[in-house]
């Protein structure tokens, strides 16, 4: 615990600047350096947090005006875009993403931002003269107070992913963001809610961590929970939530299988294989983890990309030549690690060993080497558990079908690549891939309206798109039956 900072990151509730008791060190993973200081969430903020939200739903001046509610959410955009640099500054510093990875998270804010203004204006509802003479109509009117609970591997992008859609479809929130960013918290925080013409109380932000969630969780005041997280975490929140039968949406985990046919173009292939093993070091729901070969392209395969993992350029964010930067901290290096012995001792062979980097100007930071297994066995832990790191196995196929048999092997469902120069192949695989998202010849395209999400054990329910208000919104029938008296 520090005693002496000057500055402390703390949340923002009801509308001002919030301290805790508790104070803890901010660590930069590339250095083990202190950066700095927080303020970490309890119970007491938690409450603090969701009062102040029903507070403001009980006030109609957010829920009421559709027409405040996109000017706002615009300004809020415009300010995630003037501040986009020090955003970008912080996640390298906290959260050791390198500068173009950063700048690849952070340009998310302002466009889910600006798109859900436009969602705030484009609630046209249905109508139907059902029986001749009556009419019924619905109406979506917010839910309530929204908890939202996001992860520390993209923090910007995936508490706005949550905070957005709850903003405009009504809804007063509670963001629990986490404690590993919470100098990055702290900057979000300001910039949604000094917004000119947001009311207080209706974005709140707490840097907490499982006992502050919790909180969120449990409440009989937040009717939805927005949650961005691990399987397992999901399954415990899904539950704890079923006490009050409140609504969950649930984006999880994943194990992204890339397919690469044998007519792919693996010059176009391969960097992109790359990319999706490195991109935030292998700590992203959607990172390419099983790499699905055609038999007769393996051994190119092999050669190609163990050299093109070989050079990746490890560093901290701090050095414009870095391409990866460290994980998150020493204990996940380790955890990461043990995995990959695990499975080499299971029979999986070693292409490309990596792992973590022991020598060096790098050794006091969390950093860990590209690592590229081959595995034949579909059932190993290596292949079926997220690892949540950069390390790949790769397996080879002869059919199509075998192809899409392995890549549904897996209690993920989250996302998908398939490589070929063919026009029918890749998307008939993709109708037949258990998968929210599949790209073809490419990695991780998501735009704000198309519905992002995953199947089977990669969550519940869908963010972006036009599914989004969904977790936030209740949808009321009305039925009309004008005056009785016959016309004239
Ligand atoms: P996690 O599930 O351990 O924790 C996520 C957050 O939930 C934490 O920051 C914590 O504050 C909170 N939390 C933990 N336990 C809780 C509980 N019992 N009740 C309430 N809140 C609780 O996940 P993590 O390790 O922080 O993040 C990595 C995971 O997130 C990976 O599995 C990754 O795939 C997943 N993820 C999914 C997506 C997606 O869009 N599908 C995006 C990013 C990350």
């Amino acid at each position: 615990m520090s005693t002496t900072e000057t500055s402390v990151a703390k949340h923002w509730i009801d509308g001002q600047w919030a301290d805790s008791d508790e104070h803890r060190d901010s660590v930069n993973p590339a250095t083990g350096e202190v950066i700095g200081s927080y303020a970490m969430a309890g119970p007491k903020e938690a409450n603090a947090a969701i009062e102040a939200a029903r507070r403001a739903f009980a006030d109609p001046a957010w829920r009421a005006d559709r027409l405040l509610r996109a000017r706002v959410l615009n300004r809020m955009a415009d300010r995630f875009e003037e501040r986009a640099g020090d955003l970008v500054e912080l996640l390298g510093r906290e959260n050791g993403k390198t500068h173009d990875q950063g700048r690849l998270e952070v340009a998310f804010a302002p466009e889910t931002l600006r798109f859900n203004a436009a969602l705030a204006l484009t609630d046209t509802g249905t109508n139907s003269q059902v029986t001749d003479g009556e009419l019924s109509m619905v109406v979506r009117q917010p839910v309530g107070v929204a908890g939202i609970i996001a992860p520390w591997n993209s923090p910007v992008a995936l508490g706005i992913r949550s905070l957005g859609p709850a903003l405009a479809a009504g809804c007063p929130a509670v963001m629990n963001l986490p404690w590993q960013t919470a100098q990055t918290n702290s900057l979000i925080a300001e910039l949604v809610g000094e917004t000119p013409g947001l009311p207080p109380g209706v974005a709140n932000t707490i840097t907490g961590g499982h006992v502050s969630g919790d909180v969120l969780v449990r409440s009989p005041d937040v009717p939805t929970i927005s949650f961005t997280g691990s399987t397992a975490t999901g399954k415990q929140i899904s539950a704890a939530a079923a006490a009050n039968l409140k609504r969950v949406g649930l984006e999880l985990g994943g194990k992204t299988p890339l397919i690469l046919f044998e007519d792919a173009d693996l010059e176009q292939a391969l960097p992109i294989v790359v990319s999706a093993l490195i991109v935030f070091s292998g700590q992203f729901c959607m990172t390419g983890s099983r790499l699905l070969v055609h038999e007769r392209i393996a051994d190119q395969v092999r050669t190609g990309l163990g050299a093109r993992l070989r050079a990746v350029n490890v560093g901290p964010a701090s050095d414009p030549a870095s391409e990866m930067g460290p994980i998150i901290d020493e204990p996940n290096v380790e955890r990461i690690d043990t995995i990959v012995e695990d499975a080499i001792s299971q029979g999986a062979t070693v292409i490309v060993r990596g792992g973590p980097v022991t020598d060096g100007p790098l050794a006091a930071g969390a950093f860990y080497r590209p690592t590229l297994l081959e595995v034949h066995d579909n059932s190993m832990p290596i292949v079926q558990d997220e690892v949540f790191g950069p390390v790949l196995t790769m397996q080879t196929f002869t059919t199509e079908a075998e192809a899409i048999a392995m890549a549904n092997d897996s209690r993920y469902g989250l996302s998908a690549s398939v490589f070929s120069r063919d026009v029918d192949v890749p998307l008939r695989v993709a109708l037949a891939l258990e998968s929210g998202s599949v790209w073809v010849n490419d990695w991780a395209r998501l735009h704000d309206q198309f519905e992002e999400g995953g199947f089977k054990g990669s969550g519940v329910g869908r963010m972006r798109g036009f599914a989004v208000m969904d977790d936030f919104v209740e949808f009321k029938h009305i039925r009309l039956r004008p005056g009785t008296t016959p016309a004239a």
